[in-house]
């Protein structure tokens, strides 16, 4: 490819468009040619800054006396290809967020900084054969090398220096002085590893399983979204996995992405068991040196397989063959902060590009992808039965009106909890509130105790004896006394999973109860520990919020309970109701995997409620096709498309006028089929000290929605008013909060 004399570069930073720059003075003999997709290091302001090259030509737009040369070249060959950058780019243009803070999110945290981008592999130690040789007892007087020496024995491919650390404290030195008599060498393998086992064959696929398979492997090397619909236990894992191996005998590599890592460690574990190579799993816990090994290792094609959580949609393959969305349902896809991509849609936006087949899978898709199948854009592809049988679970509706209640539990509840554990089985009962009680009232003059930086209550949380805001993080000691009226008569109210737990624990004292949420596994390691537990059966009851509903099959589990429900039938967002509906499947399907079949309760003040009817009577396809009747006919996506220019300030007036600017310059700009809503508050107006305000644009063309973005936003972004207000633009919003 050509040396460029003029580079476009993008750098990160609010601006919308990219700088030009001049090829360096020198660049012949001390840099390499500045080529597309190459990082490199510019003056910007007074600051230097990490860019990257995303176009360029011989001249600038800008007079060449105005331009300023490149400073460094820091990349011998590109690092992000044609298809990346126009990934990149789309993306930018589509979510109108800065094209430099798109490249910044895409790139692991070192590369933003300037290192170089090819990773070495990690240092590794181990025996040498003279170390062999040494009988240990010679090393008696270094009880620390003696102990060195022994552990690498037992490992005769090395150790690298988190596994030492693990076993031997202290242990530099002592290596030091092995590395010096020779016992030991040093080595260093690259920074992934080819999985060893592939010792578990892959089961015959059923009849449903083969025929997805064989759609999808037509389609191999052309774009074609599936939607590959199956409840929990349908084997839609197996299908991905057939598939996944198809793509890497035809040397091409996999990108798959999950909700959260940390809740799918069983998938992780089955494709380590399947396939013996290397693994890249790409997700927020890893340490900067692991993301951007894992990171190199999918850039240059070495590791074949990649799986990762939201932002690995945008990791560099080289040669990509299928990408695959697992639960594509779920929510955490879309990034709620900052730049709000839905990494799903990302996903489907660079199959096409890439010319390559995306199968979404999911026991619930989203209403938006129901739509797209029915639209005939996608291909959808159904595994009706579960693999293992059990048959289906059956779902029970409680209405608990005018019941006796202990702690949210009805006597129905509690009965049929202590019938399946007597039996021998696993309960599962789920909440999705954490804490003890959601409100603190005061009996005698009715206050409540609230956030003082938010419209909120606090939630009191028992074992910790705080009460904490869930909106903003504030906490305080819980009140003896009333603020208001001094009163010691406080009302806890409500339930959350901690007071189920205690309620429970008093119920069936003899059974080991273990609790679920983010507060009881705050610490790294908690979450996979309990889940181990579990399995092994050490826990009987378990309680938890929607950390329980993803990624987990408990096969011992033949009933799962479902309280408060009807919190979200309550709810005025209107997703609430698909959200619930998946929710309730979803848990569903965690339970009674093994030979037995598993019953769900749903424990609901509303049973009348239509929601609830259509999903108990019909399952998630009657209640599917209803919910998009319903969207249809109030204008609501998939049916329409939404923007939400949201902004928050300290002064509510800040806000207020930011928005009213924007208001003015969208309408005058906005064409026939855009309507413009607001400002209007936000649902929870005032959040950690802010006032926070919004503008519901919509229409039904997605082109015209677009189009009004792209001739306004710029101008949005400098209004006067744009300085005292945080202002974000949220395209395909999917909460209004
Ligand atoms: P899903 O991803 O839809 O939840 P899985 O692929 O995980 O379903 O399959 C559920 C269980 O059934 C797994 O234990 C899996 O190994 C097993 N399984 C899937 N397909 C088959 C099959 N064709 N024959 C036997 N067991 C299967
Ligand atoms: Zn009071
Ligand atoms: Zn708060």
């Amino acid at each position: 490819m050509d040396d460029l004399s003029v580079v476009h570069v993008a750098v990160p930073g609010p601006a919308f468009d990219s700088f030009d720059y001049l090829r360096p003075p020198s660049s012949s003999t001390t840099n390499p040619p500045l080529r597309l997709g190459t990082r490199v290091l510019v003056g910007f302001g007074d600051r230097r800054v990490v860019g990257m090259i995303v176009g360029g030509g011989q001249r600038s737009r800008v007079p060449a006396k105005r331009l300023r040369p490149v400073l460094k070249v820091l990349d011998t060959e590109p690092i992000l290809d044609r298809r990346d950058l126009e990934l990149l780019q789309w993306v930018s243009r589509y979510y109108h967020y800065p094209l430099g803070e798109v490249v910044k999110a895409a790139l692991p945290t070192r590369l933003r900084q300037g290192n170089e981008a090819a990773i070495a592999g990690t240092p590794v130690w181990r025996i040498s054969p003279d170390g062999h040789d040494v009988p240990l007892e010679s090393l008696r007087r270094a009880p620390r090398q003696a102990a060195l020496l022994a552990l690498l024995k037992t490992h005769p491919d090395g150790l690298d220096a988190a596994q030492i650390s693990a076993t031997v404290s202290n242990w530099r030195q002592p290596l030091a002085r092995l590395l010096e008599k020779r016992l030991v060498e040093e080595t260093s393998r690259p920074c992934l590893e080819a999985a060893h086992a592939a010792s578990i064959p892959a089961p015959n696929l059923n009849a449903y399983q083969t025929a997805a398979v064989d759609s999808m492997l037509d389609a191999l090397g052309r774009f074609t979204p599936f939607v590959l619909e199956g409840v929990t236990g349908s084997g839609k894992t197996e299908v991905y996995l057939k598939l996944i191996e198809q793509a890497l005998l035809a040397s091409r590599q996999a990108l798959v992405l999950v909700p959260e890592i940390a809740l799918t460690p069983q998938l992780i574990a089955r494709f380590r068991a399947r396939f013996s190579v290397p693994l890249a799993v790409m997700h927020s816990a890893l340490s900067d040196g692991e993301r951007h090994c894992a990171w190199h290792m999918a850039r240059v094609g070495a590791a074949p397989i990649v799986i990762g959580t939201r932002s690995a949609v945008f990791t560099p393959l080289a040669a990509p063959g299928v990408f695959v969305v697992d639960e594509e349902h779920d929510s955490s896809f879309k990034q709620q902060e900052g730049f709000r991509y839905h990494a799903r849609d990302v996903a489907v936006f660079r199959a096409r590009l890439l010319g390559i087949p995306v199968i979404l899978g999911s026991a619930t898709p989203s209403l938006e992808t129901l739509y797209n199948v029915q639209r005939g854009r996608y291909r959808r592809v159904r595994l009706p039965e579960r693999a293992r049988r059990a048959g289906a679970p059956t779902l029970e509706v409680v209405d608990v009106r005018r019941c006796a209640m202990d702690n949210g539990l009805s006597s129905y509840v509690l009965t049929q909890v202590q019938q399946h554990l007597k039996a021998g089985d696993q309960v599962l009962v789920f909440l999705n509130r954490r804490g003890y009680a959601p409100l603190l009232l005061c009996h005698d003059c009715g206050w409540a105790a609230s956030c003082a930086r938010c419209d909120a209550k606090l939630t009191l949380h028992a074992a910790k004896g705080r009460l904490c805001c869930h909106h903003c993080g504030a906490e305080r000691p819980v009140n003896v006394e009333c603020s208001s009226c001094g009163s010691t008569a406080l009302l806890r109210i409500g339930e959350g999973t901690e007071r189920i737990e205690q309620a429970l624990k008093k119920a069936f004292p003899d059974v080991s109860i273990v609790r679920i949420d983010r507060d009881s596994t705050r610490r790294k390691g908690d979450l996979q520990k309990k889940l181990t537990d579990i399995e092994g059966g050490a826990h009987r009851l378990l309680i938890g919020t929607q950390m329980l509903s993803k990624g987990h099959d408990f096969p011992n589990v033949t009933l799962a309970v479902i309280l408060n429900i009807d919190h979200s039938l309550y709810s005025s967002d209107f997703r609430a109701a698909e959200r619930a509906a998946q929710l309730i499947v979803q848990v569903a399907g965690r339970a009674g995997r093994g030979d037995r079949p598993g019953k769900v309760i749903l424990q609901t003040h509303r049973p009348d409620q239509l929601l609830l009817n259509n999903l108990v009577e019909g399952g998630y396809e009657v209640f599917s096709r209803m919910a998009l009747k319903e969207r249809r006919l109030a204008g609501l996506p998939p049916y329409r498309h939404l923007a939400l220019l949201r902004a928050e300030a300290t002064r509510q007036e800040a806000s207020l006028n930011f928005l009213r600017g924007a208001q003015a310059l969208l309408s005058a700009n906005a064409a026939s089929g855009v309507s413009i809503l607001g400002p209007a508050p936000a649902p929870m107006e005032r959040r950690a000290g802010r006032y926070r305000f919004q503008l519901l644009l919509s229409a039904q063309y997605r082109t015209k929605l677009q189009r009004l973005l792209d001739n306004c936003i710029p101008s949005v972004g400098t209004l006067p008013s744009a300085r005292s207000v945080r202002w974000t633009l949220d395209v395909d919003p999917i909460e209004m909060l």
